[in-house]
């Protein structure tokens, strides 16, 4: 299908946004608009996952072939756990890095090998979790390169470990500098196109096509399976920083996925919440909190939910917690919960306080034991390691120093 930027200046087919990433008037790539999907969705995450992306995927290069994406990229399965009669934990954690960006990064991954003919570098900027997705989507894959940036003492330090373990085909570089800094790296890299050229350079962050659209799937799969439980339209939580996968969660609801309300959950980068309350956009720089894939000042996704739903508080709420609230989410909640998680579980305790007896769905974006320096000492206990995330910490981890230049950058490419 064709897709049209955000700033209306570019339409290009959906296999070339993907191949490409960033629209060049600077826009983001819009899905589609479908119409509602009716008839069975299937039973299986698998099958569910193709009968919501399918019709995306109309004409293009890479129809033939979705069947074969979804199924390498989605090796694992997105389970809900319930908690109580109409509480459940949506895990989207079971990948080989522990956080939800594996389903994004592992979809892109197979999708670009079909669709790319160069030699091609991967660059991404990362706040923790995304740099390690994308680095396990591509490793040893033949045609691929991944150089990750990330913020040098600003990730947890199994995130860092993570990064620098691949090797192969992938370099970490640690910057001298805070995530802002690795971003406009990535972008001025990318926004210069003899060095695009030359490098084959493209990029694989939250605002890629390839990226969004199969996130919608694991939303499809529990509203499907929640309403099973005869309860009715499931809302969710979506612990929030680019609203890359809250995003995908109303796309999900706008293919017909029997889903209620869509709550965003951030933490003390509040811009969201006052957004929807207020109307008002304020981007400012990040601040730092426990849970750090969410430190975001600038949500980056946030003009594809502006040009999709202008009216943007009746398609979403939005709510925020400080760190002291995280603490104590982790220590009382008697689940064992990523700082991530614990903001949208925080959330959802208030709206029960305020008296919702709705069924609700919260968002689990990270597993536990990725953020065992946060957990463990407000649990008094250690974090089981789940055996993927254990392989990569046994491994040794190198990523060398790099100032926050572009030449810097330019110069070790
Ligand atoms: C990336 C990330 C988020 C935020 O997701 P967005 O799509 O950027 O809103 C939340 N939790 C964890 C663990 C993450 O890695």
């Amino acid at each position: 299908m064709r897709v049209e930027s955000t700033r209306g200046g570019s339409t290009v087919s959906l296999s070339e946004a993907i191949a490409t990433g960033l629209a060049p008037d600077g826009g983001l790539y819009m899905p589609p608009r479908l119409s509602t999907h009716v008839g069975p969705w299937g039973d299986s995450f698998l099958t569910r996952a193709l009968t919501a992306l399918r019709p995306y995927f109309v004409d293009e290069v890479l129809a033939p072939q979705l069947e074969a994406v979804v199924s390498e990229a989605f090796t694992f399965d997105a389970p809900t756990r319930w908690l109580s009669d109409d509480t459940g934990l949506l895990e989207l954690f079971h990948g080989p890095t522990a956080a939800f960006k594996d389903f994004g990064a592992r979809f892109l991954a197979a999708s670009l090998a079909r669709l790319r003919t160069h030699e091609t570098t991967v660059l991404v900027a990362t706040s923790g979790d995304t740099g390690a997705a994308v680095a396990s989507a591509f490793h040893r894959r033949p045609g691929f390169r991944v150089v990750i940036l990330y913020p040098d003492g600003r990730v947890a330090p199994r995130q860092a470990h993570q990064l620098g373990a691949f090797g192969d085909n992938v370099t970490a570089w640690r910057v001298d500098g805070n995530f802002d800094a690795c971003q406009r790296m990535v972008k001025e890299a990318l926004s210069d196109p003899a060095l695009v050229a030359r490098h084959h350079l493209t990029s694989a962050n939250s605002i890629s096509l390839g990226r969004l659209l199969p996130q919608m799937t694991y939303y499809v799969h529990a509203a499907l399976d929640a309403q099973r439980r005869g309860r009715g339209e499931a809302s969710f939580i979506i612990p929030t920083g680019n609203l890359g996968n809250a995003f995908a969660c109303l796309l999900a609801k706008e293919r017909g996925a029997p889903i209620g309300r869509v709550v965003l959950a951030t933490n003390a980068n509040r811009v969201l919440a006052d957004f929807v309350a207020t109307g008002r956009y304020e981007p400012r720089p990040s601040v730092a909190t426990l849970a750090n894939a969410m430190d975001v000042g600038a949500p980056s996704n946030l003009e594809r939910l502006r040009h999709r739903f202008p009216e943007v508080a009746s398609a979403v709420s939005a709510d925020w917690v400080d760190d002291e609230t995280i603490r104590r989410t982790i220590r009382t909640s008697g689940e064992v919960l990523c700082p991530h998680t614990a903001c949208g579980v925080a959330v959802l305790e208030r709206l029960r306080a305020d008296g919702d007896r709705g069924p609700w769905l919260v968002a689990a974006t990270a597993h536990p034991a990725k953020f065992d320096s946060v957990v463990e000492p407000l649990l008094g206990r250690p974090v089981p390691v789940p055996p993927a995330l254990a392989e990569l910490l046994a491994r040794p981890s190198r990523a060398e120093p790099l100032a926050p230049r572009l030449e810097a950058l330019v110069e070790r490419l």
